[in-house]
């Protein structure tokens, strides 16, 4: 293609591999083609003049910048994934270039008539003039996290080219599997060293999290007897009545089709039923640790409450924490997200910082020992076919980056 930007090139070098990834494999990562673009960016990290790039047995890559100036600065991290939902197929994407967006209807298939419209994501008027990149709406399209690795690479890569901005050691990670909850389990905190990081993993221009959920999951089962039903009376126990009074004790408007912002939930995920036994699975989620062991005595309370009322141990339930909400981390560490607010601010872009209504690898990192805030990666609709980035969300993205390097350097001066 003509004169394309080298952005763009980097960007469709990396969501033209395959890379999902599969939460029923046991292995790290869980997909072997996920190896074809880790090696890849380790060779790129290498090429672009990075140092001890490394990639270890579980497809995890690090590599360094050094510093370049001569005081003490704390060392800074940037992190992004590489593998895509395994929500929707990412094989054989075909990129759509959209230049100088209009605002109008764009067709991403004119066979299957699949229209990417602002009537329904309005997002996409945020970004007239601009250049889009979509699917040709029979993928998934990778700018989760693509987009992130991306803006890594690139800002690596200026910081590299312009030695004139002053900035301390760097640190770059890429994760296999974090689509699928395990890209932060098998990364090693102690070796990467990094005093702080930021995962690039958001959406809109101007994203800054941290603060995510606490997240539990519990297993309701619900005991029944099996009798033949023409002989039934007095003896059937049918557990799947018994377990619509567990779901109607429970508070019908905290669930997620209810509640949005700082609202947390308790969310039915599964039924699995027979008269025999039935098997109720929740999660919950609350950003406040109180409220959040609230609910889980909640819960515990209407399991033994209803075993009083039928006067039978019917009721069990098993209720295990999943993640914690990575503020409890960073906010003894504020200056972290000060200065990626400075970073935004000081280029023009509107810092949106709002808590997340689920959970990142960098919550999960944060309580391995590596405080790690989010930023946006510049796409939306991520993990199907209306997935699309700007070209120029990305190029600030790259920007944010850069300049959280040289914040960092000279707030320690
Ligand atoms: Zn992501």
């Amino acid at each position: 293609m003509r004169n394309m930007k080298p952005i763009i090139k980097r960007f469709i070098s990396y969501i033209t591999i395959d890379t999902e990834s599969d939460p029923t494999s046991d292995t790290t990562p869980s997909t072997s083609k996920q190896w074809d673009l880790a090696n890849k960016l380790a060779e790129e990290l290498k090429a672009i003049g990075m140092s001890d790039v490394s990639i270890d047995d579980n497809a995890y890559i690090m590599a360094t910048l050094p510093s370049n100036v001569d005081h003490k600065v704390p060392t800074i991290g940037f992190i992004s994934h590489f593998d895509t939902s395994p929500d929707f197929t990412g094989a054989n994407v075909n990129p759509q270039l959209i230049e100088n967006y209009d605002g109008k209807d764009i067709m991403l298939n004119k066979e299957e008539g699949i229209i990417l419209s602002p009537d329904y994501f309005e997002d996409l008027l945020l970004y007239k003039g601009q250049t889009l990149i979509t699917t040709d709406g029979t993928t998934l399209l990778g700018a989760d996290d693509k987009a992130g690795i991306t803006e890594i690479v690139t800002a690596m890569e200026y910081l590299i080219n312009h030695p004139e901005i002053k900035h301390g050691e760097i640190k770059v990670g890429f994760t296999p599997d974090e689509e699928i909850g395990r890209g932060a389990h098998k990364f090693d905190v102690e070796k990467f060293g990094a005093d702080w990081a930021y995962t690039m993993d958001g959406s809109q221009i101007g994203e800054l999290e941290y603060e995510n959920f606490n997240a539990a999951g519990a297993v309701v089962k619900i005991k029944g007897k099996i009798v033949h039903p023409g002989y039934a009376k007095g003896k059937m126990v049918n557990s799947m009545y018994y377990a619509s009074e567990f779901i109607n004790a429970l508070p019908r408007l905290e669930t997620p089709e209810h509640t949005e912002g700082y609202q947390g939930f308790f969310h039915l995920t599964s039924i699995d039923g027979k008269v025999e036994e039935t098997t109720l699975q929740y999660i919950i989620r609350d950003h406040n640790m109180d409220k959040f062991e609230a609910r889980k005595a909640l819960m515990k309370k209407v399991t033994e409450d209803l075993n009083t009322k039928f006067e039978a141990d019917i009721f069990s339930i098993t209720i295990t924490d999943q993640y914690y909400n990575m503020r409890q981390k960073v906010e003894p560490v504020m200056h972290i997200v000060d200065i990626a607010e400075e970073a935004m601010t000081s280029l023009g872009i509107k810092p949106l910082i709002k808590p997340i209504r689920g959970g990142t690898d960098g919550s999960q990192l944060s309580y391995m020992g590596l405080p790690c805030p989010n930023i946006f990666a510049g796409g939306h609709n991520f993990h199907g076919r209306y997935e699309y980035v700007p070209v120029e969300s990305m190029e600030k993205a790259v920007k944010v980056i850069c300049k959280i390097a040289e914040l960092t350097a000279l707030r320690s001066l």
